[in-house]
């Protein structure tokens, strides 16, 4: 139950003075739903409002002067805004006015008068002016110009003033909460108390208050931190408590490892040893695999599956994509039917008989292994002992997905796999509730894949290589993003550009994209993937999470548009085999700065780690896209550049709380309920967590 001392903060916007049926929408776009939200706004700049003199105005900043009123203006129609003519001893500009009220300017403000006035200096053809001053007043009251002025986002019919006001009612609703934090670490960090800091968001006293570095900042960007870590580490505890089958390492694992013909890198050897450690220690098991593409997650997976075999139990393995579950079952199926383990694949093309031999198999464990799409976690689908789900690209699924097949077993032990790799100071952030095992070493006798930066208007040169390329039997991807926001016109460019490539190189062009019906997609993807195909185009990246050992060309256009993270992902479709790979970037000039020097990153270095990291430092935690595509909850104050100390701290601090602590009724543990309550994630959790 949230505690009595929150509901002001819980009440909706309209709670506010001056937030009607007009405002309210705005306000809620701009922050959110409730009175908290735009407690939580945080101004990006803060204005000076010291007078100057009119000869040093500047044209499009906000100055403040003090003038006299020399003249007024009345227009002519009622179309042509009211103007009125100031000056200072140093020069003079014009005041603009729009609306109906004008006309009572010349009775508040006559001419002779003296003023300050302050906003945004304008040059036009009309000479110096400034439209709908912020200010006006008596210079007997300088006080009722704010010396240093917060601004806050503003919105289309909410101007930041307004924005401002309704910030300040809302702190005004703050009330002190009990001190949740450590008083030592407190102390060490020099962190102010919770309203006091949120205060001083709202009363920045000079620039530095604006950055993420400063004290009442990190102070809230703390509590923020460390109520999203204690939400993951009661979760990991309460799963922990759950009791699931011990699985004992076996020997027919082994054997179907031994078959293998190649052996296990050190890192998969590692995390291999983490399942099994997880999987005897008799709860329940949830366990991410972190790794490129091709560092080779699946056959980790495929031993685990093994062990489950051989203990009688179930396993399942769910792809996001009918291609990527097909290719999935082409790995493991020969490997583990050929120690007795039967595996059926189960996509949404199965139907009639041979679908219900399939469940029929599942249902009385004749089979051990499914592999498959969504089609898994249909209703009809039912295991006789599931023990183990693996979901590859984990994030591409939905809480619900994903619990919904492990709810077709009773506590079922968890492998996610991501090929996403993220910084290892953001983990704990996206998986805090998981244990990660990094494969951070890629199999032997790859060869690195020579990646090049090339502006579209090269493009002509480009497409003869890859005719040459082609000619002499080599296979390309050709990827083309969904940038706009209309798919259907990206969709057209992607059209254009294969029929153009069709053109220069022939009939071996195909294309793929996300709107054809999946039957169509496989049947491309097999048409490439079986060599008929010289070219692929595709819209997105969804498509081609596939294996195409003899594809060696990877042209990605608009590479700019991409995250670090996606174009290392898409080259990794390429420089599979021990042939030659190449990477070409199309951009469009001109580069900016960042844009080249990831670019850079990415020429020098093959591996996933190092990239998330260096994108992470490139990005400062400004340009948040890449990690949300990752999975990167989008924290109100949280930085994750400038905080990346401060995620460890909260890490530890909250499993250090869950074990003394479990239940939180402590007095500490008391604060820290209020603590999860305000920032709600108790609530969020269900739309993050790995389920
Ligand atoms: P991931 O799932 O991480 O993308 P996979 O498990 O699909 O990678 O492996 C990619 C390819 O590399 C597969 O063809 C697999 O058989 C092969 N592979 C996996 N591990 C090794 C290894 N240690 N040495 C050589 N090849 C490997
Ligand atoms: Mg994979």
């Amino acid at each position: 139950m949230r505690p009595e001392i929150l509901f002001p903060l819980f009440a909706p916007v309209t709670s506010l003075k001056g937030v009607g049926a007009r405002v309210a929408p705005l306000l809620e776009r701009l922050a959110g739903p409730i009175v908290r939200d735009v407690a939580f706004l945080k101004p990006h700049s803060i204005v000076r409002r010291t007078p100057g003199s009119l000869s040093a105005a500047i044209d499009g900043q906000v100055m403040t002067f003090e003038v006299t009123i020399d003249q007024h203006q009345r227009p002519r129609t009622s179309a042509q805004p009211w103007r009125v003519r100031v000056s200072d001893p140093t020069g003079f500009m014009t005041l603009v006015f729009f609306g109906r009220f004008a006309d009572q300017l010349e009775t508040r403000h006559p001419a002779g008068a003296r003023r300050i006035i302050s906003g945004k200096v304008e040059d036009d053809k009309f000479g110096r002016q400034m439209v709908h001053p912020d200010y006006m007043v008596d210079p007997e009251k300088p006080q009722e110009i704010p010396e240093l002025e917060p601004i806050y986002p503003a919105t289309e019919g909410l101007p930041a003033r307004r924005v401002r006001t309704f910030a300040l009612e809302a702190l005004e609703k703050a009330t002190e909460l009990p001190e949740w934090q450590d008083p030592a670490w407190k102390a060490r960090e020099h962190f102010p108390a919770w309203r006091e800091a949120l205060e001083r968001l709202h009363e920045p006293l000079s620039e530095a208050d604006l950055s993420p570095m400063s004290l009442h900042q990190r102070r809230l960007a703390y509590d923020e931190l460390l109520a999203h870590q204690l939400a993951l580490a009661q979760r990991k505890a309460e799963r922990r408590r759950e009791a699931a089958a011990r699985i004992a390492a076996s020997a027919i694992a082994d054997r179907v490892r031994a078959d293998l013909p190649f052996a296990f890198t050190g890192a998969q050897d590692r995390a291999l040893a983490d399942i099994r450690a997880d999987l005897a220690a008799g709860e329940r098991m949830s366990r991410l695999i972190q790794g490129d593409v091709g560092s080779g997650k699946t056959v980790v997976a495929m031993c685990a599956m093994a062990d489950v075999a051989a203990g009688g139990g179930q396993s399942a393995l769910m792809a996001p994509t009918e291609i990527l579950a097909r290719q999935h079952y082409e790995t493991i199926a020969a490997p583990l039917s050929a120690h007795g383990i039967g595996v059926v694949l189960l996509t949404g093309r199965d139907k009639g008989k041979p679908r219900a031999e399939k469940l029929a198999a599942l249902a009385s464990g004749a089979a051990k292994v499914a592999v498959g799409t969504h089609a898994l976690f249909q209703d009809d689908v039912g295991f006789a002992t599931l023990q183990l789900a693996v979901i590859d690209e984990q994030h591409r699924f939905g809480v619900s997905e994903r619990q919904r097949l492990q709810a077709k077993g009773e506590a079922v032990h968890l492998i996610a796999m991501s090929a996403t790799p993220i910084p290892r100071t953001l983990e704990l952030t996206v998986y805090g509730d998981l244990d990660v095992s990094r494969i951070e070493e890629k199999p032997p006798g790859r060869t690195p894949v020579a990646t090049r930066a090339v502006p579209m208007t090269r493009i002509a040169e480009v497409e003869g290589r890859l005719r040459q390329a082609a000619a002499a039997g080599a296979q390309a991807f050709w990827i083309c993003p969904l940038v706009s926001e209309s798919e259907v016109s990206d969709l057209a460019a992607a059209e254009r550009r294969a029929a153009e490539l069709t053109e220069r190189i022939g009939p071996s062009v195909g294309l793929i994209h996300g709107q054809m019906p999946a039957a169509a997609k496989d049947a491309v993807m097999a048409e490439f993937a079986e060599g008929r195909l010289s070219v692929l185009v595709a819209t997105t990246v969804v498509e081609v999470g596939v294996n195409v050992p003899n594809a060696t060309i990877m042209v990605i256009e608009q590479a700019e548009r991409f995250g670090l993270a996606q174009l290392h992902q898409l080259r990794g479709r390429v420089g599979r085999g021990r042939q030659e790979s190449a990477c070409v970037l199309l951009y469009d000039p001109p580069l900016s700065e960042t844009a080249q020097r990831r670019l850079d990153i990415l020429r020098r270095t093959d591996d996933g780690f190092l990239i998330a990291e260096k994108d992470l430092e490139l990005r400062g935690g400004g340009d948040a896209l890449g990690l949300r595509q990752s999975g990167f909850p989008d924290y109100v104050f949280a930085d994750p550049f400038a905080h990346r100390d401060l995620i460890a701290a909260a890490g530890d601090d909250a499993r250090l709380i869950i074990n003394r602590d479990p239940e939180l009724t402590s007095p500490r543990g008391q604060a820290l309920r209020v603590l999860q309550e305000l920032f709600d994630w108790k609530a969020g959790l269900a739309l993050r967590d790995a389920g």
